[in-house]
């Protein structure tokens, strides 16, 4: 941190016209009095703290799960950015964000998913997991979608879960678990997101039915979603429901049926995670 100091001081003499000769090594001693103002103390600063060295590995690391809360409240109003492409991880690109769906009341998907989120992290926190969000209001616009697919590897996640509610037919109701259907991180985390999807499942028909509409057995496979096609660690969305079915709809809109909801879920990650 020197460097400043000496600097300034040439700088000084420079302006000064104090020399033309080449300058001479500045004595470490000298720069306080040249470069500081008539408030510095008359003896030399101590040097700066320099940060204690992290250690290299953590005597016992949490697992981290990575929690995507689907959309966000601002995107509806920004759609200059949620229209933007981005990658899509299946060599296209789709839009950075959509806005979600909502009951026929109005209760907003992205709503539902923060609200969830934020159950599941404290369920999941509570059982020493360290939970990453991938976005921290629900009021902001985005993250894009490529963003959030990556952030698991970034972390260096055990597990993806996308919270979602879906906006099908009002005729359809019940759950339903997605995985990428391109495996594009290969078979092992192929085979991750594959258990997770059935721990999910598994756990979450203690409270919403498997999807009637959709996949099977609460389970499907998509080559559309970025989130998933990107992710390097095993990744899933849930749908929670069908927010235009009026029977998921009034559970989700319930705080005691998003409570039930995220038990399931954490119940769900943490049975994946063996804990
Ligand atoms: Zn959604």
């Amino acid at each position: 941190m020197r460097w400043p100091g000496a600097a300034l001081a040439l700088l000084l003499m420079g302006l000064a016209g104090c020399s033309t000769a080449a300058p001479a090594a500045q004595s470490p001693a000298a720069e306080p009095t040249t470069t500081s103002a008539a408030t510095a103390p008359a003896t030399e600063a101590p040097p700066p703290t320099q940060p204690a060295p992290a250690p290299s590995t953590p005597a016992v690391p949490a697992p981290v799960v990575v929690l995507d809360p689907g959309h966000n409240g601002g995107n509806a109003a920004h759609p200059e950015v949620v229209t933007a492409p981005v990658p899509d991880g299946a060599g296209g690109t789709k839009p950075c964000n959509t806005t979600g769906t909502a009951t026929d009341a109005g209760f907003a998907e992205h709503a539902f998913n923060w609200d969830v989120a934020l159950r599941v992290r404290d369920r999941l926190t509570a059982a020493g997991v360290a939970v990453v969000l991938t976005r921290q209001d629900d009021s902001g616009v985005g993250p894009c979608v490529d963003a959030r697919g990556r952030l698991a590897g970034e972390v260096g996640a055990s597990a993806f879960v996308g919270i979602h509610g879906d906006g099908a037919g009002a005729g359809g109701r019940g759950f339903h678990v997605i995985t990428s259907s391109l495996d594009p991180a290969g078979a092992g985390v192929a085979a991750g997101s594959d258990a997770l999807a059935l721990s999910i499942r598994d756990a979450m028909t203690a409270v919403v039915p498997p999807g009637d509409y959709v996949g099977r057995n609460g389970l499907d496979s998509r080559p559309d979603l970025a989130g998933l096609n990107i992710n390097a660690v095993p990744a899933v969305y849930v749908e929670c429901g069908n927010m235009r079915n009026a029977t998921d709809a009034a559970l989700m809109s319930d705080p005691a049926g998003r409570a039930a909801v995220a038990d399931r879920l954490a119940t769900g990650v943490l049975a994946y995670l063996g804990r």
